[in-house]
């Protein structure tokens, strides 16, 4: 393991001269003058003075070596299209969608918020506001209208770029209509939406004026050529939110320089795509994966990337491994849940089509469990490599780095920290280190390295309070993860510190679930915790308190509510938060001081001893729980 050690201790004991070299993957058209300016911890500026474009860097100036090359594969079992971009056309299609945008005034630093399906056109718009220097933030389609209004009043932007529908199982979901809703909820709607109109929902409404159609404005702007913007490397690139402990999500602002760098040198270190090779990922552009591995670290990294809309098992559970086939490609990256989902069907799907060229099978999002990851082995015959890493981090902060030391993985471990991580176990109440085998938050000693969260959009103050501010008289970044690490360096994530749960590996906030049950207005008060599933990792779970006790009397008056409590969540939040199962009682377990103890909750639901109890006001509420779990 000596070339990884080494490899890591220089990216912390030589961070300016390790990182320096790291920047000459990417293009600069003004070089910087320092690599890292830490004068106000814990913020940290990489690059400092230095300018440079992400799209330039993802597409033009790959035009000179591999502007015929495929940059950009396209395949929707849902529709039937198939299409590839060279990076040629990529080129033309962004610059097209650029000088679009350009003309509703959109400028540099303005925000445009993406709603859209997996389709090319939404990479377009993703790149088409890094070439001209705006801030996208692209909301994952699986939100609802009123999600997607807290996140129009946060970013404010000047345009939304949506499409009419997407599709999924074969059913169009409707975009366009959630848009019109969120804009009618928002207090700061988008003076203009774009739309790209696939001709999936021909009942979709258009308000003349503000709605704009993607396909006319298109051969309007035939030939376009936009210039880059050159962006000071610390100016933000894009706007993510994510869910935490309140009910408001986070905007995770990402820089611009620190951002293509890392990217790159993942590509290399971590997921050995070299350019020219190909890239699976089938995570959704509305996540941190999709940003990182779909877009922007195979295309900076010149290399072909795959953008698949579709589930992993229709037409059948072959399709994957037909796409991996079909375009080589050597590295895939993808969710524990996905595969568990694979794992229910007949083996022989996996071995149908010839893997040669595939070298690894990347997993995060959510813990990967032994016998998945065992199974997945054995069925794909590559390596199966456990990586972890978080919205906020951009890129893996663990993972084994087989670029760099073909390490030996442990099952249950993501391995070791990546470049520039400088990785802590810490004790809760005393920030102090905890010994081998012993149970610590993950916490990372600050500057946190290049492509990481710079701060929350439009809060410094959150981003100190939320990240820095857990352990005592100590300034280091919590995950909010438990974790262990064992005598030869390997870690273990234990699961979330807060009362955050993983959901088929999306991140959802108990707190906000509850907001969104409680917007039913029949209900006085829910406790939602996430209980573990054998598919989904985890499901979140509702106890309810119903203001009118007559109205869950009955077994009938509890079904319906229960669906109209569910039918709150799909349209407040969105399908992925349903509650797996709501259950009605009349009393929710809290402490004397009124705090819910959804620990014992949860315990209580999955079937464990509820803990300590000393603190509990009412004991008969626990009984309750106990009763309505049956
Ligand atoms: P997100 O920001 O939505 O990607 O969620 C990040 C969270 O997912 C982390 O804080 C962990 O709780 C969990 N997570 C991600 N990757 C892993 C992994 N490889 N093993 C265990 N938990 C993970």
């Amino acid at each position: 393991m000596d070339r990884y050690r080494q490899f890591h201790r220089r990216s912390l004991e030589d961070r300016d001269g390790f990182w320096r070299e790291r920047a000459a993957l990417v293009d600069w058209q003004t070089p910087f003058t320092s690599v890292l300016d830490y004068s106000r911890p814990p913020f940290a500026r990489w690059f400092v003075g230095g300018r440079l474009n992400l799209c330039h860097n993802a597409v033009d100036r790959h035009l000179a070596a591999r502007a015929d090359r495929a940059a950009l594969v396209y395949i929707s079992t849902e529709t039937g299209q198939d299409a590839t971009y060279t990076y040629r056309q990529l080129h033309e299609e962004v610059n097209r969608c650029a000088a679009i945008l350009r003309s509703l005034s959109v400028g540099r630093g303005d925000r445009v918020l993406v709603y859209m399906p997996m389709i090319p056109e939404a990479v377009f718009a993703m790149l088409a506001c890094a070439r001209i220097g705006a801030i996208h933030s692209v909301v994952f389609g699986g939100f609802a209208a009123a999600s997607l209004a807290t996140r129009i009043d946060d970013a404010k932007p000047e345009v939304m770029v949506t499409a009419d529908a997407g599709m999924r199982g074969g059913k169009p979901i409707p975009y366009k209509h959630l848009v019109d809703d969120a804009c009618r909820l928002a207090q700061h709607p988008p003076k203009h939406v774009l739309i790209v109109d696939r001709g999936l929902d021909p009942a979709m409404p258009r308000t003349a004026g503000r709605d704009l159609d993607y396909a006319q404005l298109r051969a309007e702007h035939a030939g376009a050529a936009v210039a880059c913007a050159w962006l000071e490397s610390s100016e933000p690139s894009y706007i993510l939110y994510t869910s935490g402990t309140t009910g408001n999500p986070k905007g995770v602002q990402r820089d611009t320089g620190g951002y293509a760098v890392a990217l790159v040198a993942s590509m290399r270190d971590i997921f050995c795509v070299a350019p020219g090779e190909t890239m699976f990922t089938t995570s959704d552009i509305g996540w941190v994966v999709g940003h990182s591995y779909i877009i922007y670290g195979p295309l900076l990294n010149g290399s072909t990337t795959i953008m698949y809309e579709g589930l992993p098992i229709r037409p059948d559970p072959a399709i994957w491994w037909k796409i991996v086939a079909e375009h080589k490609a050597v590295t895939m990256f993808s969710s524990p849940t996905a595969i568990r989902v694979l794992k229910k069907q007949d083996p022989a799907y996996m071995k149908r089509h010839d893997l040669g060229a595939l070298k690894y099978l990347f997993l995060a999002g959510e813990p990967l469990d032994e016998p998945t990851a065992r199974w997945a082995a054995d069925a794909l015959g590559v390596a199966i490599v456990d990586n972890y890493w978080q919205t906020e981090s951009g890129w893996p902060i663990l993972s084994a780095q087989p670029g760099v030391e073909d390490t030996p993985r442990k099952f249950g471990s993501p391995s070791f920290p990546a470049a520039g991580y400088d990785v802590r176990l810490l004790r809760e109440d005393t920030g102090e280190e905890v010994g081998t085998g012993e149970k610590g938050v993950l916490a990372l000693v600050p500057p946190l390295p290049p492509g990481c969260m710079s701060t929350v959009w439009g809060d410094d103050a959150r981003f100190v309070k939320t990240y820095f501010e857990t352990f005592p008289g100590k300034l280091a970044y919590s995950t909010f993860d438990w974790a262990t690490r064992d005598e030869d360096g390997y870690y273990f994530v234990l699961g979330r510190t807060d009362d955050v749960i993983n959901v088929a590996g999306h991140r959802l906030g108990t707190r906000e679930i509850e907001e969104a049950v409680q917007a039913h207005a029949g209900i006085a008060e829910v406790a939602v915790v996430g209980v573990a599933d054998s598919l989904k990792g985890q499901v979140p779970v509702a106890f309810a308190v119903a203001k009118d006790p007559a109205r869950v009397a009955s077994p009938e008056g509890i079904a319906a509510m229960r669906k109209e409590v569910m039918d709150t969540v799909d349209r407040e939040l969105g399908a992925i938060a349903r509650p797996g199962a709501v259950h009605f009682v009349t009393l929710l377990p809290k402490t004397r001081s009124g705090k819910l103890l959804r620990r014992s909750i949860q315990a209580l639901a999955e079937g464990r001893d509820p803990g300590d109890l000393t603190t509990i006001e009412d004991p008969a509420a626990l009984e309750q729980i106990k009763a309505a779990l049956g």
